[in-house]
């Protein structure tokens, strides 16, 4: 099955020459391509406005899914987490979660995480290996089918987050090319304004990303606000400092389009980050590098053994929010979703159970 082309992972270019080296017309390839992501078909052989012998010969030659399910969770609030199961059997976590007006999946980029961070479970399972474009596009067609049935249109738009599993920006090229995938009006039609990619700072590639022309929003996990206790926190900050990533981050800032903001994400754990000083040295860091259009989502840390970190109370998350906006900062408080099934943030580490 490995050596199987998976077309899941084609743009629809690439699935045109796939077809001509196989000796069909290139309009199969529109077919293939709506099949795929306008009806959420991962069996060639439901595609039947194929010819048979074709169906055939693809299957000979390709595959539409890759990805096995092997259980799915339901929280009681609606959040549903999947674990699934590359080929090679390395876990990929995907996780749906519903509001009153939009869904939201969160998907993975990687198996695991190369990155340390210390408040992070995904963090203890390292890294496992890059995920495919195809792997990341079936996740999502995956979670549509089992949450609307296979191919049936969606009643409200879906906003992706790449927020799962792993550092999206380390693996910048398949995860560019499944966005672009997915945002195909022939096919899955989610546009860059509905995705929202998060990265814990690699330098670079946030240089690289404001370059895009059709890019997503940003978001980027800070979570202190002092050189000393993210070096702690997050060890990528021994490698790219936070002097290094504001820069980056101010750069970004210049080539936002009206009205678009971007969002620094802040895990709050209670007695290690939440005091009213390192909410001043935010707001201060902030002002220091002249960042305007940047929101803080707090969030407060979602437990899980053997981490040791706990959230604050609530009135100090309140409290860390307040000292913020008093001083011109837009904050927000990131409600936890699926804390109940290892579904939340920081918790994927491919829990059974
Ligand atoms: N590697 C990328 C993508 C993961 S996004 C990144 O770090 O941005 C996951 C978000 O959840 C990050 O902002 C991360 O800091 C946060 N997070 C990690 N562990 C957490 C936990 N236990 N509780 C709450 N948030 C957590």
């Amino acid at each position: 099955m490995s050596e199987k082309l998976h077309l899941t992972g084609f743009q629809a270019n690439e699935l045109a020459d796939f077809v001509q080296t196989i000796g069909e017309p290139k309009y199969r390839a529109k077919q293939i391509f709506k099949g795929l992501h306008a009806r959420r078909l991962l069996d060639f052989n439901e595609m039947t406005d194929l010819p048979k012998a074709f169906r055939e010969k693809l299957i000979d030659t390709a595959t539409a899914t890759t990805l096995k399910v092997e259980s799915r969770y339901v929280s009681i609030d609606g959040t549903r987490r999947f674990l699934m199961k590359t080929h090679d059997n390395f876990p990929v976590e995907t996780v749906f979660i519903p509001t009153e007006n939009r869904d939201t999946i969160c998907f993975s980029s990687q198996s695991g995480c190369p990155l340390k961070c210390d408040f992070c479970l995904t963090a203890k399972l390292g890294l496992l290996r890059n995920l495919t474009a195809g792997e990341i596009v079936e996740q999502i067609i995956i979670v549509l089918n089992d949450v609307y049935g296979t191919g049936v249109e969606t009643p409200h738009g879906t906003n992706l987050v790449a927020m799962g599993a792993g550092e999206p920006f380390l693996n910048f090229e398949n995860l560019i090319k499944a966005l672009e995938i997915m945002s195909d009006a022939e096919g899955l039609f989610i546009v860059p304004n509905r995705v929202t990619v998060s990265t814990a700072g690699i330098v670079p590639k946030i240089y690289e990303f404001a370059r895009l022309e059709k890019r997503p929003n940003l978001a980027i996990s800070l979570s202190a606000p002092s050189d000393e206790l993210r070096d702690e926190l997050m060890p990528i900050n021994k490698r790219w400092n936070i002097g290094e990533l504001f820069q980056a981050a101010k750069e970004y800032e210049k080539t936002l389009r009206r009205g678009e903001r971007f969002t620094f994400e802040y895990v709050l754990l209670g007695g290690v980050n939440d005091s009213a000083e390192q909410a001043c040295a935010l707001a201060n860091l902030l002002g220091e590098y002249d960042l305007q259009r940047v929101k803080i989502n707090l969030i407060p840390h979602n437990s899980a053994e053997p981490l040791e970190y706990r959230p604050p109370d609530t009135e100090q998350v309140e409290r860390f929010k307040k000292i913020l906006e008093s001083k011109g900062v837009s904050a927000y408080i990131r409600r936890p979703r699926g804390r109940d099934i290892y579904a939340a943030c920081g918790q994927l580490a491919a829990m059974k159970g």
